[in-house]
C-alpha cells in the first residue's frame, strides 16, 4: 500500500500566500478508485472528521493487512479551504455557493477553476460520496439523498451504506449545478450524505457512515472480500415526496423543542413551541401533521415566519 498528500488545485494570492486544495492518496493493487470529498460548504465540518477517521483506519489496515487494500482510497477533506479557513459557507471573497458551480470552468474565476479541477481528479472513480453536515440551523440523521434521475444506479450501492435514511429527490442538494449531479451526469457514480449539523461533529455518525463506507467499497472491490470489518446495522428508510412533510414556523421567535431528534413522534402531538422574547406567552405551538419519524430538527433557535423547524417522516 502507498500513501500520498498531492495538490489537485493551487492559487496564487494577492499577498504572496498560496491557496491549495490538496487530497490523501492510498493507492493498493489497480483495483477501483474510490473517493471521499467534504469541505465544499466552509461551516460542515462532519465530513473533515469522517476522512481523518478514514485515515486512521487505513493506517491500521497498512500496518496489519497491507495486502487487502486492492483498490485506490482518496480523501478530499476541504474543497472549500478559504471557506473552512474562515468559518464561512460559500467560497471567500466571492460570497459564490461551491456546490451550486459545477462542473465549473478552467478560465473562470476561483470558485469555478476548484470545481474544474475536483472534476478531472475525480474521473474515473468507481463511487464518489460528498459529505456534508446540513447547515448551522438544522440537525439532519445520517442520510442519503439522490436524485430520481439517477435512482436505479445508486440506489443498490446506497442501501450498504449504514444510514438511517435515503431521501429520494430532485431538490436542492442535489440539483443540477452541484457536484454530485454533474459527477452523476458524467458517468461517475455519486452519493450526497448529509448528517449532523453545521459548525459541529457528531462522531457516533462518523462511526456509522465509516462502516458503511468501507462494506460499499468492500462491495466494489476496493477492499479484500475476506476483510472483516464493523457491521452494517441500518437498514434505511426511504423517503420521497410523498411521505415527507416539512414543519415551518407560522410566526417568528424562538423554537423550544420538546422532542429529540429521530424520535416516533404521533399525529398531532406536540414536537415544540415559538415563544416570545419579549413577552410570556407561547405564539404557536408545533405538532406533527401525521403519524412518523423526526429525521431533521432545528438546532437553532431562532426563526422567522417561514423558517424550517422539522421534517417529519410518515410511516407507511
Ligand atoms: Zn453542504
Amino acid at each position: 500500500m502507498e500513501k500520498h498528500v498531492e495538490t489537485i488545485f493551487s492559487l496564487d494570492m494577492p499577498y504572496r500566500e498560496r491557496m491549495k486544495v490538496v487530497r490523501s492518496v492510498y493507492r493498493g493493487q489497480g483495483g477501483p478508485r474510490v473517493a471521499v470529498v467534504s469541505g465544499i460548504h466552509g461551516d460542515e465540518l462532519e465530513g473533515l472528521y469522517l476522512c481523518h477517521r478514514i485515515a486512521a483506519w487505513l493506517d491500521w489496515l497498512a500496518a496489519n493487512h497491507p495486502q487487502s487494500l486492492l483498490g485506490t482510497i482518496e480523501l478530499y477533506p476541504g474543497l472549500n479551504p478559504l471557506g473552512l479557513d474562515t468559518l464561512a459557507r460559500t467560497v471567500p471573497p466571492y460570497g459564490v455557493d461551491l456546490n451550486r458551480t459545477f462542473p465549473g470552468h478552467a478560465g473562470g474565476v476561483m470558485p469555478q477553476r476548484i470545481a474544474d479541477c475536483a472534476m478531472r481528479a475525480l474521473a474515473g472513480c468507481a463511487l464518489v460520496v460528498d459529505v456534508h453536515a446540513s447547515n448551522i440551523y438544522l440537525r439532519e440523521i445520517p442520510q442519503v439523498r439522490i436524485n430520481h434521475l439517477f435512482a436505479d444506479s445508486l440506489l443498490p450501492l446506497a442501501e450498504n451504506m449504514n444510514v438511517d435514511v435515503i431521501w429520494l429527490h430532485g431538490a436542492v442538494t442535489v440539483l443540477e449545478a452541484s457536484i454530485a449531479h454533474s459527477l452523476n451526469a458524467q458517468d461517475v457514480p455519486a452519493l450526497v450524505v448529509e448528517m449532523g449539523v453545521g459548525m459541529r461533529l457528531t462522531p457516533e455518525y462518523t462511526e456509522q457512515l465509516l462502516a458503511g463506507l468501507l462494506n460499499t467499497w468492500q462491495q466494489l472491490g476496493v477492499l479484500a472480500a475476506d476483510l472483516e470489518l464493523p457491521a452494517v446495522q441500518r437498514r434505511p428508510r426511504l423517503a420521497h415526496e410523498d411521505n415527507v412533510y416539512y414543519l415551518n414556523a407560522a410566526t417568528s421567535g424562538l423554537f423550544v423543542p420538546n422532542v429529540a431528534h429521530w424520535m416516533e413522534v404521533r399525529k398531532d402531538g406536540l414536537l415544540g413551541r415559538i415563544v416570545s422574547p419579549l413577552e410570556g406567552q407561547t405564539l404557536a405551538e408545533v405538532r406533527s401533521p401525521v403519524d412518523g419519524v423526526l429525521f431533521t430538527l432545528r438546532e437553532y433557535p431562532l426563526v422567522y415566519e417561514g423558517s424550517l423547524m422539522a421534517r417529519v417522516m410518515a410511516h407507511a
